[in-house]
């Protein structure tokens, strides 16, 4: 990099923000990719564009204690950050991973902005959740949890201010809970104020689907404008959550044959094409682990650890557990076995120099940013129908989550050609969404 306000904005953002490595990370990815434009506006340093880009709106922290089956007390550390609302409400997932530590927020919040911009709805962005594990712990005890920590967050969002939502750890069980503590402190029925709700009281058909589906829509769109297809091609996805699952359905939908997928312990490879019921049965409804799947598919092995999986030889790979999840070698072994697509359906799941590599040996990349949106596009639309007081069919939501994703497609690939950098959706992704964002900002003078 070049430019000199962009040096002296990323050093700063490292001293202050010592040790938070995801961050960084983020933040390295995100600004090399905007040198061009920030080269072609030199007035953003007067107006100190970029740190007040780089530097979230809000943080909060706080203690989350709660009492176990056993009458235990434990005390949990709640996190939020709301980063960015330039262009509307902080939109943005919670998530509850013993991982979860303020840099994995802040990263997680950044990358929120861009993204929620590229929908195209007006959402700005945020972040949150808790070093909380829901694995292993009784309903009983994940309702006590998530009732502590509204009795905090309540004060900090509304329909109109800040939307949280899933993420890793925090499914439909926790959004419901979530939300029926909000309703209970505040005496209101404000439908918006989450989403990822069941159908029943306000959730949005096809939001379980969207990022997932989304995923693949997104992949679709570059595979064909590239000349390729999904049809009769190998896709393996990593992860067996939300995102996974539904990728892996829609991926099979469009004619190609998922042969693996994984959770925290290992990966399972089933050359027949993944029995995605299966799964569902294995992973949301006995909350098990995903090496019970080879007990009833004969041709199916499993293999401990992660890592492992972006050696089974595929056309296209779409990780979809967690960050930083395919690195430098797990590209070499993709590279090296044919493989000529990776969309990322987690957020940041490849490390830089996977990406770098990916795409200097001419992959097709479609980066998370980007390509996962649909999740929370499509959460935007739920909020949507909680203020008509409506609800669209599936195959509408659907129907409208399909043309987002092949909008954000077409906008990330022209802002590329724009800048110079056709074909790169990394560049373009992050330019179009910064873009949106940074003329509101200006827009709005300095606050
Ligand atoms: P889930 O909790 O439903 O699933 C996460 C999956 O990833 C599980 O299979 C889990 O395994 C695995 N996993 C979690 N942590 C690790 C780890 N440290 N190493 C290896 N595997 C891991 O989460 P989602 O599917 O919702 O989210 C997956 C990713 O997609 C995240 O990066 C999230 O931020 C991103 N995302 C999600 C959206 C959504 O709408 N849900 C929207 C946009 C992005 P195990 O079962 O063992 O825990």
């Amino acid at each position: 990099m070049k430019n000199e306000y962009l040096k002296r904005v990323i050093a700063e953002v490292e001293a202050r923000n010592e040790g938070e490595k995801e961050f960084f990370q983020t933040i390295h990815e995100v600004l090399e990719s905007l040198e061009p434009v920030v080269e072609q506006h030199p007035e953003y340093e007067k107006l100190g564009l970029i740190e007040r880009l780089t530097e979230p709106e809000r943080m909060i922290k706080f203690r989350v204690p709660w009492t176990d089956d056993e009458g235990k007390v434990h005390v949990n550390r709640g996190f939020r950050v709301q980063f960015n609302s330039a262009i509307g409400p902080y939109k943005g997932g919670l998530r509850f991973h013993p991982s979860v530590k303020e840099g994995t927020i802040k990263f997680l919040g950044f990358e929120q902005i861009f993204k929620n911009s590229l929908t195209g709805l007006p959402i700005g962005g945020g972040k949150g959740g808790s070093d909380f594990d829901p694995k292993g712990k009784s309903d009983a005890e994940v309702m006590r949890f998530c009732q502590s920590y509204m009795t905090e967050l309540y004060k900090y969002v509304g329909q109109d201010v800040d939307v949280p939502a899933g993420d890793i750890g925090v499914g439909a069980r926790e959004v419901g809970y979530l939300f029926g503590q909000f309703k209970r402190i505040t005496g209101a029925y404000e439908g918006g104020v989450i989403t990822g709700k069941g159908i029943p009281y306000g959730g949005s058909l096809a939001r379980t689907e969207a990022t997932g589906f989304g995923v693949c829509y997104f992949t679709d769109a570059m595979l064909r404008d590239n000349g390729k297809s999904f049809e009769g091609k190998t896709v393996v996805i990593s992860g067996s959550g939300n995102v996974a699952t539904y990728a892996c359905v829609k991926a099979t939908e469009l004619g190609a044959k998922v042969v693996a997928l994984s959770d925290s312990n290992g990966y399972i490879h089933d050359p027949e094409g993944i029995d995605i019921e299966a799964i569902k049965e294995i992973k949301q409804v006995r909350r098990a682990r995903i090496k019970e799947y080879i007990a009833d598919h004969p041709k199916a092995t499993y293999t401990e650890g992660c890592r492992g999986i972006w050696t089974i030889p595929c056309d296209i790979a779409i990780p979809c557990a967690t960050q930083n999840e395919l690195d430098l070698d797990s590209a070499k072994a993709l590279v090296a076995n044919g493989c000529f697509a990776v969309s990322e359906g987690a957020n940041m799941p490849c490390t830089n120099e996977a990406v770098a590599y990916l795409q200097a040996s001419g992959l097709l990349f479609a980066p998370a940013k980007a390509a996962n949106a649909g999740g929370v596009a499509t959460s935007a639309l739920e909020m949507s129908q909680n203020s008509m007081r409506y609800s669209w069919s599936f195959e509408e939501v659907d129907a409208k989550l399909k043309g987002i994703m092949e909008n954000i497609y077409k906008n990330a690939s022209s802002a590329a050609a724009e800048y110079g950098m056709a074909g790169n959706l990394v560049a373009g992704a992050n330019i179009a969404g910064f873009l949106k964002v940074a003329n509101a900002m200006i827009a709005q003078g300095i606050v």
